[in-house]
């Protein structure tokens, strides 16, 4: 049984305000009947009985008042244009469902209606296959049990919690195991977005949600690391005697220009060398002594000129 995304701002579109009821019925009856591609060959007899109206059906009407959302193709099977990019998103040569898709939509001359990435060739380096031997890994990691609904019962696949296509790897840390239908509603989703596409409709997803929480909390985690990083000192100069942190030296070069930051920065560290100069704070120690040095060079630059033309 095949399991379809529905957009929930379908009822916000004008085209679709203005069906009457059972002409979004109709609709309906196309988006879930059409194939894997949203192409549907038209059995109206068949439609009008399953539907089970006590009015006539107008296929006609229908398809000039959704406005471009359903069109006759040549061989008169009807194709929903919007289908590919609203199930899929856009669909990638390097996906292996989607592959499908395409070559689908290629027998049916239709693949220049779908918008086909094949750009990203630093990902197919990246998409190496798991060996079967990493997949029994994983599952029985997870033993077995699917983690986004905890179905225990049925096929279990290995997913990538943030897809290849979406900057995903192969690590561990990415690898879960899951059932084959939270798999495939998944697809190429996020887990945030897999997570508000269909908690409450298809399964409660508390997993999901647990899941996604760690992943914030461990997201968060490497962005304090990160700015401890920042923090810290490093060092600087010919003989690493001074010692800054990146904010730091960035601040000085703003304020003095780069050349004259490290300029400054290399006093220091010559001073530190050959004097024993001891400062606590070395940032400190460059800025309460760059007025008194551009004063000194001023001076010297001033003998100078006195020396050499006498004024
Ligand atoms: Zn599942």
């Amino acid at each position: 049984m095949a399991k379809r995304f529905i957009d929930t701002e379908i009822w916000n579109n004008t085209w679709f305000m203005d069906l009457l009821p059972i002409e979004k019925i109709m609709f309906f009856y196309i988006v879930t009947k059409c194939d894997y591609v949203g192409v549907w060959n038209p059995n109206f007899r068949l439609a009008s009985f399953v539907i089970n109206s006590e009015w006539d059906l107008n296929w006609n009407e229908l398809l000039k008042k959704t406005k471009g959302n359903i069109e006759v193709l040549e061989n008169g099977k009807w194709f929903l244009p919007d289908f590919c990019k609203f199930q899929y998103g856009e669909l990638s040569e390097q996906s292996r469902p989607h592959q499908t898709y395409i070559k689908k939509l290629k027998e049916y001359g239709l693949l220049n209606r779908v918008v086909v990435n094949n750009k990203s060739n630093t990902m197919s380096a990246k998409r190496k296959r798991l060996t079967q031997k990493k997949k029994d890994e994983i599952l029985s990691k997870y033993k077995y049990e699917c983690q986004y609904c905890g179905e225990k019962n049925c096929d279990m696949v290995v997913d990538h919690i943030t897809p290849l296509i979406k900057g995903g790897d192969n690590s561990d840390d990415n690898l879960i195991c899951t059932c084959v239908s939270c798999n495939s509603r998944k697809s190429d989703l996020s887990l945030q977005e897999f997570y508000d596409n269909n908690n409450g409709v298809y399964k409660n997803l508390d997993r999901v949600y647990n899941i996604l929480n760690t992943l914030k909390e461990k997201e968060k985690e490497k962005e304090k690391e990160k700015d401890k990083e920042k923090d810290k000192k490093h060092k600087y100069g010919e003989f690493k005697n001074v010692l800054l942190t990146d904010k730091e030296v960035e601040k000085l070069k703003s304020d003095y220009g780069n050349d004259r930051a490290l300029e400054l920065i290399n006093k220091l560290d010559e001073g530190i060398e050959l004097k024993g100069y001891k400062y606590k704070n070395h940032n400190l120690a460059i800025r309460k002594w760059y007025p008194v040095d551009t004063e000194y060079k001023n001076n010297k630059k001033e003998l100078k000129l006195k020396e050499e033309y006498g004024f």
